[in-house]
């Protein structure tokens, strides 16, 4: 090729990308404004940049990537904040994916609250939107592994389903873990309105006292169990397990949606029938089918542990606090604990 036509392909290659770029910006500011517009349609809290309750100033505009966070955001932010959630109510949050709009309107808000490493579509959008501020709880709380999903010794192979090796993601269902990421959020709502700092500080210390009662509260129902193991149909309660000095029996592991194997199956069933278990628990958001069959077979009762991904009509209580009460009580009669 000589030298002329070269240069020729190269300024046609160059209008070429130019012309995508152009395009590319375009779409990405209608999807902000997009983004910005559905926010304020479908949230029923006052969106950014409308009037806190106290003081003329706008509320800080946080976003949280599922339930419990939000739990937290609300409050330690109190009338200083306008909370949105990633995932929708009864939407499983393993799966959940973003929308164009959702991303863009992270880079307006004053501070996401997520856990990396959960969540890969809420990652990369943290990541891409690059929010004025984040909580990233897995910086800071320690992980368990999720293969402590079973029971010791149940002896189950690396493909049957399991996350050997992987983190356990269900930090929030140990109380004292949510009073850790209470106490990030506040400093992070601090850094971006210092002078809401005291309200914060008290909004926090308050929700702390209710999560201290929660603790004990479950110490006290689960403290003396005449059945340690317990059976779950999705690995989420291995963080409380470890809290209360249970074990988890997890059917299908950490993520919810993974079938058991055969195998599977019946290792359950020789733990269940060598425990003396009652119960076979399942979750509020993930159909309770194969928990039932387990159970059916053996002659267990069901019931439910919910593993608080998101609040429904079908929650046993309102929020957070009532929930881990719930699931205490339903562990306590299960475990035959006194
Ligand atoms: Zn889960």
């Amino acid at each position: 090729m000589e030298g002329r036509e070269l240069t020729r392909l190269h300024l046609i290659m160059r209008m070429i990308v130019m012309k995508i770029l152009r395009g590319t910006l375009a779409a990405v500011s209608a999807a902000a404004m997009l983004g910005l517009a559905a926010c304020s349609a479908y949230s029923d809290a006052p969106a950014s940049g409308a009037p806190a309750s106290s003081g003329g100033t706008a509320r800080l505009a946080v976003a949280v990537a599922f339930y419990p966070f939000e739990f937290v955001a609300e409050r330690v932010g109190g009338d200083q904040v306008a909370v949105t959630n990633l995932t929708a109510p009864g939407v499983e949050p393993h799966d959940l994916e973003l929308t164009p709009q959702q991303v863009a309107s992270l880079s307006s808000v004053d501070l996401v609250v997520y856990q990396s490493g959960f969540q890969p579509a809420v990652d990369t959008a943290v990541a891409q939107a690059k929010p004025r501020a984040s909580v990233d709880t897995a910086s800071f709380l320690p992980l368990l592994a999720a293969s402590q999903d079973g029971a010791e010794g149940d002896g189950h192979t690396a493909d049957d389903g399991h996350n050997h090796g992987a983190a356990d993601p269900h930090t929030w269902l140990d109380p004292t873990n949510m009073v850790t990421i209470a106490e990030h959020v506040r400093d992070a709502l601090s850094s971006a309105r210092p002078e809401a700092a005291k309200a914060f500080a008290a909004n926090t210390e308050a929700l702390v006292a209710d999560l201290t009662t929660l603790d004990t509260t479950l110490k006290t129902d689960l403290g003396s169990c005449a059945i340690k193991p317990f059976i779950t149909s999705h690995a989420a309660f291995g963080y409380l397990a470890n809290r209360y000095g249970l074990t988890q029996v997890g059917i299908n592991g950490v993520e919810p949606d993974v079938e058991p194997s055969a195998a599977r199956i019946a290792e359950v069933q020789k733990i269940a029938k060598d425990n003396n278990v009652t119960t076979i628990f399942f979750e509020t958001l993930v159909s309770p089918v194969v928990a039932q069959s387990i159970a059916g077979d053996l002659g267990l009762k069901t019931d439910v542990l919910d593993p608080l991904e998101g609040i429904t009509a079908e929650s046993r209580g309102t929020d957070y606090l009532e929930v881990m009460r719930a699931n205490g009580a339903s562990l306590k009669t299960a475990n035959q604990c006194s």
